[in-house]
């Protein structure tokens, strides 16, 4: 089926982002992909193109408002699902090195079907569980950026999160538009993993109110997190 992509092509250029002809055949490709694999499996409520470029594409490669994303970083991608935000950032930013985590093999399955598909280089998808990857001395610290968007709350998603960024990274979260009580909230957990609120960045993406919480990490996170699976959900910092 053909795709209108001018409304994609022109919202990415007002981030900043020109997406040559490859580009744009590798997220109709991997829209294509999304919407055949979704018949048979959870993946995406969002099915109409157009939806999916908003709240899913644009909505994922807006972390460039945030940080720099035209050059070679390490960036991990936790509770990535259908490959959101990971899938659309390694598309448009090709320089990165990403690693996309999910705990649910299947999608981890999926999302190695497109990286074939789309013959991506430089990403990896990983199954596993935050809190078990956390301690692993291959991912502990390892990372330039943590993101993550639609996985917890801020305080159980910082445990996922911060213990994966080197001291003097980052980790960013995409949340909605009326973020500013959860990242209050928040404030404690980041002060125990070794990090500080850096900055927050509401915006809107068409209808849609969105936020990116940027989290800078200052010190390296005590050995106690992240705590075994479940508990940081269980018992939020
Ligand atoms: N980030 C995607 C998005 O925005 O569309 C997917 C969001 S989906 C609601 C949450 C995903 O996080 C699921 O695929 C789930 O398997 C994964 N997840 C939840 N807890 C996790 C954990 N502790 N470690 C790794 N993945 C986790």
């Amino acid at each position: 089926m053909m795709h209108d992509t001018n409304y994609f092509c022109n919202e990415a250029k007002k981030l900043g982002v020109d997406l040559n002809e490859k580009q744009i055949q590798q997220f109709i490709q991997f829209y294509d992909m999304l919407i055949e694999k979704n018949k048979v499996m959870n993946l995406t409520a969002i099915t109409d193109f157009d939806e999916v470029v908003e709240k899913h594409f644009l909505d994922s490669i807006s972390l460039i408002r945030k940080y720099p994303l035209n050059q070679t970083c390490k960036i991990l991608d936790l509770g990535t699902g259908a490959g959101f935000p990971g899938i659309p950032l390694k598309i448009a930013f090709p320089e990165i090195q990403i690693t996309l985590v999910d705990s649910l093999n299947k999608r981890v399955l999926f999302l190695q079907e497109v990286i074939d598909a789309l013959g991506l280089s430089g990403i990896v998808a990983v199954h596993g569980r935050a809190e078990d990857l956390g301690r692993n001395p291959n991912y502990r610290e390892k990372f330039d950026l943590c993101v993550s968007r639609a996985v917890a709350n801020l305080s159980s998603l910082s445990e996922y999160c911060i213990p994966f960024v080197k001291v003097g990274g980052y980790f960013i979260s995409y949340k909605g538009g009326d973020c500013e009580e959860e990242v209050n909230q928040a404030n404690s957990a980041f002060t125990k993993l070794g990090a500080k609120l850096s900055g927050l960045d509401s915006f809107s993406i068409g209808e849609n109110s969105r936020s990116l919480v940027v989290i800078e990490k200052t010190h390296a996170t005590k050995k106690a997190y992240p705590r075994k699976a479940g508990t940081p959900t269980k018992d939020p910092l």
